[in-house]
């Protein structure tokens, strides 16, 4: 087992991966800029070193100083966590050339999965269904393309949702409903692929009106264990932004789950996939849809670990460590009901009070303490609540009574607006799509 690892990245999630850590006997080194210097996840670690100012690009997105400071500091790995450069091939190659160990997939892996146009057309090799879609399309070329594609979205039929190819983190789509806004939506989405990705290939897809966001949890070794920790559904979304994940899935039956695994598992397999990684559907009644592998471990992970009692953070370490993965495939045993609220802040400030909820259940995600600051630089996500129950409405009692004993003060967070969701009709009744958060919005937002 490795001796010494720097985490990559900041927040509750680096707060998550000391926690596995300290677990293993594997020794911790934190990275901080200096906007997060007195930082939970500074303090827990065994040592920490400073990586910059505040801006991201300046300090956590800085490749050469994290690889600096992994080799100064005496590690032998390097976890990204989630978000930063956790699915850039060229940080996970630039690691592995100075000799340490990424804890991820192989670099070619990512950069296969990280393309959402040859992640389609690999799923597709496996008997997975795709959404309806064309290929690449390359609006920055030659006309030839923009007529291709009036052609392909009028034989798909409006709505179509335009997507970067190297998207990702719920940016870069645009939904267009008419034929006469395609070809300028077109261009924009590959000015805007350009800059915020570094590819302007974009591709089109029928846009699903409610659809059901569901994902399985993969864990492999690389020597073809493949074990997968059941489903989420991520139906409950901002503007594609995730708010409440659970597990099992209120709309997945055991044929569909079935389904989605057979064609899953000999695709990791096959990959020699290594570690922790997600496979997206979108599901419409019995019907389901592969949209994109995330090749990382995603922040929504708790849930699957509570239904399986499986440290997915310990599984991702020792399979990209190449020690034995001390799951069987076989003998995944998924029980009872789990969900998570994500707590979000509205501003930046200092938290002048905070009461963590407990007993039976209950699991709280955080870097917060009192009297720490939230920098205004970083993800408005600071901190993941996250319940377990025998089954949907024992989950759904706890969640609620877990929210009310949460208290943050000293800045805005959306506790409130989470207790309205997890009570709304709509959401108790399970039958809901990814529609749903704007459907009920209002009501949801009219207070804060
Ligand atoms: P990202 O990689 O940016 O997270 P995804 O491809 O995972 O993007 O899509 C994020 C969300 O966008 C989905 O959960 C869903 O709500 C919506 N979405 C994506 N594709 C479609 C589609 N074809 N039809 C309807 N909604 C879609």
């Amino acid at each position: 087992m490795i001796k010494r690892l720097l985490i990559a990245n900041r927040g509750e999630i680096a707060v998550r991966i000391i926690r596995s850590c300290r677990e293993m006997g594997i020794e911790t080194v934190a990275v901080y800029s200096t906007a997060d210097k007195d930082s939970l996840h500074v303090r827990l670690a065994n040592k920490a070193v400073c990586v910059g100012p505040p801006p991201s690009a300046k300090s956590y997105l800085r490749k050469e100083n994290l690889i600096m400071a992994a080799l100064h500091s005496g590690c032998e790995a390097i976890h990204p966590g989630v978000g930063f450069l956790s699915e850039n091939a060229e940080f996970a190659r630039l690691v592995r050339n100075q000799g340490l160990i990424f804890i991820g997939p192989d670099p070619q892996i990512i950069e296969l999965l990280g393309d959402k146009v040859i992640a389609r057309t690999t799923a597709e090799k496996y008997g997975l269904p795709v959404t309806p879609g064309t290929g690449a399309l390359n609006p920055g070329g030659a006309g030839k393309d923009a007529g291709e594609a009036e052609k392909s979205a009028a034989k798909l039929g409006f709505p179509v949702i335009i997507k970067a190819a190297a998207g990702g983190g719920g940016r870069g789509m645009r939904i267009v409903h008419k034929p006469q806004d395609l070809a300028e939506n077109i261009r924009i989405a590959g000015y805007e692929a350009e800059a915020n990705f570094a590819d302007g290939t974009v591709f089109i897809e029928k846009y699903l009106e409610n659809p059901r966001h569901v994902e399985l949890q993969i864990i492999a070794d690389g020597t073809g264990k493949v074990a997968v920790l059941g489903e989420r559904d991520c139906s409950v979304q901002k503007k594609h932004q995730k708010l409440i994940e659970e597990s099992p899935s209120p709309g997945v039956k055991d044929d569909m789950r079935r389904a989605m695994t057979a064609g899953a598992v000999p695709l990791f397999r096959d990959l020699k996939y290594q570690g922790a990684g997600t496979i997206e559907f979108l599901v419409e009644k019995d019907a389901f849809y592969f949209m994109e592998v995330n090749a990382r471990v995603q922040v929504e992970h708790p849930v699957s670990e509570f239904v399986s009692g499986v440290d997915i953070i310990r599984q991702q370490i020792l399979a990209c460590t190449g020690n034995p993965m001390e799951l069987d495939p076989e003998a995944v045993d998924l029980r009872g009901w789990s969900i998570e609220c994500r707590i979000n802040a509205g501003a930046s400030g200092k938290i002048s009070r905070l009461e963590i909820p407990g007993g039976p259940g209950v699991r709280f995600d955080s870097f917060l303490y009192t009297g720490c600051s939230v920098p205004p630089h970083y993800d408005s996500m600071v901190g993941k609540l996250i319940v377990y129950g025998k089954d949907r409405p024992h989950a759904l009692a706890r969640m609620d009574r877990a929210l009310e004993e949460l208290c943050i003060e000293g800045i805005p967070t959306n506790i409130n607006r989470q207790k309205r969701i997890l009570n709304h009709p709509g959401f108790r009744s399970g039958r809901f799509g990814t529609s749903f958060y704007e459907e009920v919005q209002e009501e949801i937002e009219k207070e804060p």
